[in-house]
């Protein structure tokens, strides 16, 4: 669930992310096969080109292209990728299959674009490795605690097979930022208010900081946690004043915000105050779906959170997600039949990262067609990012990032949270 105001526990640290971490600095590509599976590994020719240069060239051949845009099915179709970008997408045409280049044979598969995280906490190497090798090649951050996500964001750039193509959050805009206040200098005067993020001043303080640091988009709340037994979810923190408040600040410095959010009124609110995208929004009504639809704003529902409560070892937690799915699920159907674009977030953090195929399942079984339930981790979510033309489509000029799933998505959405293979920026992950 959402960002704890405490940095992840020791544990999270492992030997293997360490390791990762410092192979990556060192500029070496060592961490690739300490995390991979071994069901995932390149050809000795794709390994080669591995070494070569973190953009790669690849000819994926004999899989059935989905191009969610259109919904259109090609089958033995090629993907030709060079320097990490996609040159050509398409069916097969004699003569026009470039020779020399690493090849990844996908007959018998189904070839569509690396899948988006719109809503995920990445704040190790691991976790963000984890999350390119179960199909997220891009995503936006839900805020860190210490501003890992800004660098994990820089990572991908340079090692792109070792982390999806970030929007990083930076630091959680909220009542109280616990060690957060230690993520800057200019924070940690915070610390000494009493009750905490509140006042104006305070707020725009914690949205400045985030801008300066290189953060892409706000996160804040408007709602308690539902992931902490002790926590009311439908207790509001920020009014609507407040709120109107972090959205100035960040629209000031041209960044979008996203709000978690559970109770109705706090839905609105934030709605009303200008947020770009409400996160969990369980308990969303119809007069904020229509407000929603009318200003464009997005639905980042998070099912795979909800559904994970359900299964909690505390018991108020399990009973919270055994009563809010269904609640949310019903909310996700209503907002799509209204109008307002969804977009598939998994918010896994704390070491677990769940497959963003498993949202995508979750979105369809809320009620979508199965390539609506693409869409929302694909186009619509690239729509989000402000990523239309990079992500979300393979098309020439579009970036080198694929998934080959073993069957067809559109009659099995669950082949999704499966991947055969991975490639991100051209590179076999
Ligand atoms: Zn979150």
């Amino acid at each position: 669930m959402c960002l704890e105001p405490a940095p992840p526990p020791p544990s999270r640290l492992t030997r293997r992310g360490v390791l990762a971490g410092a192979a990556a600095l060192a500029g070496t590509t060592a961490a690739l096969s300490t995390a991979g599976p071994a069901a995932a590994r390149p050809t000795d020719q794709a390994h080669q080109a591995h070494q070569a240069a973190p953009y790669g060239d690849l000819l994926i051949e004999g899989g059935t292209l989905l191009d969610p845009v259109t919904g259109e099915v090609t089958e033995d179709a090629v993907v030709v990728i060079r320097s990490g970008k996609v040159d050509r997408a398409g069916p097969r045409r004699s003569g026009a299959v470039p020779a020399g280049l690493p090849r990844l044979d996908a007959g018998g598969q189904w070839v569509l674009p690396g899948l988006v995280d719109a809503h995920i906490h990445l704040a190790t190497v691991g976790e963000a490795r984890e999350a390119v090798i179960k199909g997220a090649t891009s995503a936006r951050s839900g805020s860190t605690t210490f501003y890992q996500d800004i660098a994990v964001r820089e990572l991908a750039r340079r090692l792109p097979v070792q982390a999806p193509r970030l929007r990083a959050a930076g630091v959680f805009v909220t009542p109280d930022m616990g060690d957060s206040v230690l993520a800057d200098p200019d924070l940690a005067p915070l610390a000494a208010l009493k009750d905490g993020v509140r006042s104006a001043e305070a707020l725009r303080r914690v949205v400045d900081v985030n801008v300066a640091r290189g953060a892409d988009v706000i996160k804040t709340r408007v709602n308690e946690r539902a992931g902490l037994p002790d926590q009311d979810p439908l207790s509001q923190v920020y009014s609507y004043e407040q709120l109107a408040e972090v959205v100035t600040a960040a629209r000031r410095g041209g960044k979008g915000v996203l709000c978690h959010s559970y109770s109705e009124q706090g839905c609105h609110d934030a709605v009303r105050a200008g947020i770009r995208s409400l996160e969990h929004g369980v308990f969303v009504g119809e007069r904020t779906l229509h407000e929603m639809q009318s200003r464009g704003t997005y639905f980042t529902p998070t099912l795979a959170a909800i559904a994970g409560l359900a299964e909690s070892s505390d018991p108020v937690l399990a009973e919270r997600g055994r009563t809010y799915l269904p609640v949310l699920k019903d909310a996700v159907r209503a907002a799509h039949e209204v109008g307002v674009p969804l977009v598939a977030g998994t918010d896994s953090s704390g070491g677990e990262v769940t497959p963003i195929g498993h949202e995508v399942e979750l979105m369809h079984a809320a009620g979508l067609s199965p390539l609506d339930a693409i869409r929302t981790a694909t186009t619509n979510a690239a729509r989000l990012l402000g990523l239309s033309g990079t992500v979300g489509r393979l098309a020439p000029g579009c970036a080198g990032d694929v998934l080959v799933v073993g069957a067809d998505p559109l009659s099995d959405v669950s082949a999704l949270s499966r991947p055969v293979r991975v490639v991100r920026a051209g590179r076999i992950c």
